[in-house]
This record gives structure tokens, C-alpha cells and sequence, in this order.
């Protein structure tokens, strides 16, 4: 099959979301900027988390208000306490309230084990799990003092956590990465069981290998691209749009009974691809 067909376009239903507001953290890059985007597309308003780059959060928060929606961009570390409270108070604020956290940031500080710093092990811990700990936390302080709208949706808020495939596969020259997406995993799940019965919903999304910033070495050569392709059995590479558009149906009430679980949207990857022709 033509590994050169890519991501389904015009597939989000305009008014999926109508009314909600959605914070993306990470938002001006990659796997953010479409899932802020998508949000958008679906009828809510939507807050841009960035870190640095304000001009090309301001670009995304454009492309968001073309859609006919409400867009912001906020500057927050997500790893930072005072400026999580900060950005969420802010959205309560400008916007009203929160209905939607997409828990988005993250980075890598690759290196073997032995040459691995603590500095390296902190911030990748820092930013993927305590930032979606922090992040989270926030959110549903607001959805439980708001409660269920029910002519905006029949949840009192959701959460979306970003993980990775390798949340289950070990991944050697990364424990730092693989190690904070396992964190997510028990995080969301424990989440999902302490706060379903006040009607929050917490899932995870987790990208195979998407063409984004965080791993242009794995596919911007025909080489790597080729390696790559070995991994994935549905013969393409996933692309940001993929994700956003697991997560907008995550969050919609299309979903509302599906509470802990994680939306593997990896073409595959996760299937044991090496066993496809025996093993
Ligand atoms: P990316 O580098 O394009 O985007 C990451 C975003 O996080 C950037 O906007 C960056 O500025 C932001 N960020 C980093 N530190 C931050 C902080 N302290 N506070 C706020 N924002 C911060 O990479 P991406 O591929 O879009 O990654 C997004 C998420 O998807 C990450 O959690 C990543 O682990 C996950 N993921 C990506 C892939 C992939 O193949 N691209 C696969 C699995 C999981």
C-alpha cells in the first residue's frame, strides 16, 4: 500500500464541541498545534499553552479564531506550580471556565544509561508526568466546583492525558522518556478511577511515531523513513493530525462512557509487528 497517503482531512464535525473551552499545553508545535487546532475546528474555544516561541503560538491562536471561535495564546512552564495555577486561573478568568485539558507538553533529553545526568532524568520528569500531574490538578478544581453543564456536555470536564506507545514498550537509550510515560499511564488511570464518580473523564492518548519536531531523526531521511515503515504495520507515518482527531472524539460525548482507557493511534506499532511473518 502507498506509504505516501497520509492523515484523513475535513473529518471533524464543526459543532462536536460547540460552547466547550479547551486549554492544549504545548500547543505552538507538532502534536499541540493540530490537536489545538482540531479543537477549534470543532467548535470550541481554546486556549494555546506555549513555553517559548510566543509568534508561533500567536499563529496557531490565528488559524484557531479563523474557525469562528474564541483563541488565546498563555505562557506557562508546565513544570512550574505557580505558573500552572497562574494560566488556569487566567482561563477561568477570560473564559469563563474549563471544560477540556489536554495535557499535551513534553520533550526528550536522550543518552545511554551510564552517561545519562540527573539533570537529564529531572526534566524529562519534570515536564512529562509532575507538568500533567500539575496540569490536571488544576483542571479539576474547576470542573468539580462547576460541575456538569448538561447543555454543554453530559461530563462535568474531561482531561486528556499524551503518552506514547512507550508507556508499554521499553525503549533502550531512553529511560528517562519511557520511565515518565509510564508514570502517565498509572497516573491516568488512577485519575480516571478517583474522579469518574464526580463525572470527569480522564483518558490517554498514545501517538505511535508522528512526524513532528520531537523526532525528526526518525523519519526526515529515506533511510530512517524505511526503518521506520518496518515498525508500522498500516505502511505509513502517523501525522499530528492523526492525533488530534483521536483526541476531539475522545473528548466529545460520542465518548462519554469511556473512562481510564488509552486510545493506542499508532498505525499498529504496539501489535508486535516483528511476528507479522512468523516469530
Ligand atoms: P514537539 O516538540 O513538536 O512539541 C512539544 C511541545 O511541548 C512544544 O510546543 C514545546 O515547546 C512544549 N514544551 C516543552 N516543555 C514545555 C514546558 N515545560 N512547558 C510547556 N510546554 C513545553 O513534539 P510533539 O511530538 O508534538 O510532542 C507532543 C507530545 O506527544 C509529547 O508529550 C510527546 O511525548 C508525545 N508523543 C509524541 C510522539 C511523536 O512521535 N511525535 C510519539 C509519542 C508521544
Amino acid at each position: 500500500m502507498d506509504s505516501t497517503v497520509g492523515a484523513p482531512q475535513g473529518v471533524i464535525p464543526p459543532h462536536l464541541l460547540k460552547g466547550q473551552k479547551a486549554l492544549v499545553t504545548g500547543a505552538n508545535s507538532g502534536i499541540g498545534k493540530a490537536t489545538a487546532i482540531g479543537l477549534g475546528k470543532a467548535g470550541a474555544d481554546v486556549v494555546v499553552n506555549y513555553v517559548a516561541d510566543r509568534d508561533s503560538a500567536e499563529e496557531v491562536v490565528r488559524e484557531i479564531a479563523s474557525y469562528g471561535v474564541r483563541a488565546a495564546a498563555y505562557e506557562a512552564d508546565v513544570s512550574q506550580e505557580d505558573q500552572v495555577v497562574a494560566m488556569v486561573d487566567r482561563m477561568v478568568k477570560e473564559f469563563g471556565t474549563i471544560d477540556i485539558m489536554v495535557a499535551n507538553a513534553g520533550l526528550q533529553r536522550d543518552a545511554p544509561f551510564t552517561e545519562m545526568t540527573l539533570a537529564q532524568w529531572q526534566k524529562v520528569l519534570d515536564v512529562n508526568l509532575t507538568g500533567q500531574f500539575l496540569c490536571a490538578r488544576e483542571a479539576t478544581k474547576e470542573f468539580m466546583r462547576r460541575g456538569v453543564v448538561p447543555e454543554v456536555s453530559c461530563a462535568a470536564g474531561k482531561i486528556i492525558c499524551m503518552s506514547s506507545v512507550h508507556q508499554i514498550i521499553p525503549w533502550a537509550g531512553h529511560v528517562n522518556y519511557a520511565s515518565s510515560k509510564g508514570g502517565v499511564q498509572m497516573m491516568m488511570e488512577t485519575l480516571a478511577q478517583e474522579l469518574a464518580p464526580h463525572r470527569i473523564r480522564v483518558n490517554a492518548v498514545a501517538p505511535g511515531a508522528i512526524k513532528t519536531p520531537i523526532n525528526r531523526d526518525a523519519w526526515d531521511t529515506p533511510q530512517a523513513r524505511e526503518d521506520l515503515l518496518k515498525l508500522i504495520p498500516y505502511n505509513r507515518i502517523g501525522e499530528p493530525d492523526d492525533i488530534a482527531h483521536a483526541v476531539v472524539g475522545l473528548c466529545s460525548d460520542l465518548m462519554d462512557y469511556v473512562v481510564g482507557a488509552t486510545l493506542y493511534v499508532d498505525g499498529g506499532m504496539t501489535l508486535f509487528p516483528g511476528f507479522a511473518t512468523g516469530g
